[in-house]
């Protein structure tokens, strides 16, 4: 008997590989010894048009571990360039190629790309593979960014390679298909500037536009407008990290993405203990990217953007600089706004009074005073649950607590609608740094995947304030050595 052929679903358009061929170098993804399928992320193959079932058989494996190109697809590796920690210096995807752009059955475009593929022209000294603890560290971080609400490439595979990796010790392989709206990054406009010509400059942006903005087409200058667009969506998406307490880690610009989507999930972390000087990454000796500079660095790398744009802003160099200079400042105050949004929300303010913004500022420093932790912090305030913060008890805080209540019951809704509102606004959990390494532990050592499993179960609607949340909601026992995350993973 014939085995009924499932079709994947796989719907490649490849329109990054029209532009001009100093972008990218067309390759195949390096076979791998012995593919296994670890992770699937079924809610997103099938709102990719994808079969979950084909995907999980052989042939379906073989594509998410680049051992065979299926139809359509037209395999290449991005070149960009970028400021790491401050420095200039030429990049592209080292150990990632993309598979084509998924058109799905919507009409939407996603790029799918294979984390971990082999080595690249890009690749330098690096060995174009990713290993298994990483990837899933991936996988777990970005899904919870989602369901968090917060713009972000996702991840759609995890497959174990059956090779191990040198890093500090052996590692099991693994390639992860990341799927985002586009790979075009503040470095990819770098690496043209520096090295393109300026009608590929002109290409680039006209295609990011077309990608990304579309309703820009008609504007009298469109690529100011490019800027200004880009500039708006960093804040926005600045703001949601503030918010939750996430911090990238390497916020170099060639990890900062167009479209707005959270990119490239390398040392990032969740604060727990309120503190603006919290840095996980073991190589941000200098606290460059600490969670309270992320605003700072935004604009920075943006202006790296707004510097790399300059040739298409203006003819005239010194209007150009000046249209350049006015979009970066206006970054700020859209940060601020978005900011001050999601604060009131958060302490479930629905109307603006001048007085808020020393209530938040005020409510931080007791937090960053009495080492607070940052989520469980808001949650025993939507919960009216004193007892479940250190600050309750504080001379700060009695005060403080009246303050805010009389500010929220001075509101015209009623306290019902002030609750529903922090409730929405304030995550049951977040991916704490000691569970996700307790679930990549069994994962990776024990070949355990069921702690990997729950916890992602959890993470997934990180507003329902379920009874089963409650376990992953403690933050870690304090220890005497911080957290740690590491790069070149
Ligand atoms: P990241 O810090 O992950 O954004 O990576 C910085 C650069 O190093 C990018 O160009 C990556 O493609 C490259 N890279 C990272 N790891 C590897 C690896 N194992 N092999 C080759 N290139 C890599
Ligand atoms: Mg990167």
């Amino acid at each position: 008997m014939t085995k009924a052929i499932i079709e994947t679903g796989w719907n490649f358009d490849n329109s990054y590989a029209r532009l001009p061929e100093s972008l990218f170098s067309k390759l195949n993804p390096t076979p791998v010894r012995a593919p296994r399928l670890i992770m699937l992320n079924e809610p997103l193959a099938a709102a990719l048009g994808l079969n979950a079932e084909a995907l999980q058989d052989d042939d379906g494996v073989a594509v998410l571990a680049g051992n065979r190109i299926p139809e359509g697809a037209l395999p290449l590796a991005q070149a960009y360039a970028g400021h790491q920690f401050g420095y200039f210096t030429m990049l592209g995807d080292g150990r990632a190629l993309l598979l084509g752009e998924q058109i799905t059955p919507k009409g939407e475009r996603f790029d799918i790309q294979l984390k971990g593929a082999g080595r690249t022209p890009y690749s330098r000294r690096g060995d174009g593979r990713a290993a298994l603890g990483p990837m899933l560290r991936e996988y777990i971080i970005s899904e919870a960014m989602h369901a968090l609400g917060i713009p972000t490439t996702r991840s759609l595979a995890v497959v174990a390679t059956g090779e191990s990796i040198i890093r500090e010790t052996h590692l099991p392989g693994a390639i992860l298909t990341r799927v985002a709206a586009s790979h075009l990054r503040v470095g990819t406009f770098q690496f043209v500037a520096k090295w393109g010509s300026r009608q590929d400059l002109r290409t680039l942006a006209d295609y990011t536009l077309q990608r990304h903005f579309p309703e820009a087409d008609g504007e009298e200058n469109r690529y100011l407008t490019l800027l200004r667009e880009v500039i708006k969506r960093q804040a926005a998406l600045i703001a949601q990290w503030q918010l939750v307490g996430f911090i990238h880690g390497v916020m170099n610009t060639d990890n900062m993405a167009l479209s707005g989507e959270t990119i490239d999930y390398g040392p990032c972390a969740f604060m727990d203990a309120y503190n603006p000087d919290t840095v996980f990454s073991s190589i941000d000796s200098q606290g460059r990217y600490a969670y309270g500079n992320q605003p700072p660095i935004a604009a920075w790398n943006l202006a790296r953007l707004a510097e790399a744009m300059l040739p298409l802003l203006h003819d005239d160099e010194e209007q150009a600089v000046q249209l350049a200079q006015d979009a970066i400042s206006e970054f700020a105050e859209l940060f601020r706004r978005h900011w001050l949004a999601g604060m009131r929300a958060k302490l479930g303010l629905l109307n603006e009074e001048p007085q808020d913004e020393s209530l938040i500022d005020d409510l931080l420093a007791m937090m960053h005073k009495y080492r607070a932790d940052y989520t469980n912090t808001f949650r025993a305030l939507t919960f009216d649950k004193p007892g479940e913060t250190v600050l309750t008890g504080t001379p700060e805080f009695e005060s403080w607590h009246a303050l805010w209540q009389k500010r929220r019951t001075d509101q015209t809704e009623p306290m019902t609608s002030s609750h529903q509102l922090m409730r929405n606004s304030n995550p049951a959990i977040i991916p704490r740094n000691h569970r996700v390494e307790e679930a990549l532990e069994a994962a990776v050592n024990d070949g355990d995947f069921s702690v990997m499993k729950r916890l992602l179960e959890a993470l997934a609607s990180p507003y329902a304030h379920t009874l089963e949340q409650e376990e992953f909601a403690a933050p870690p026992e304090s220890c005497a050595t911080p957290y740690r995350t590491y790069c070149g993973t």
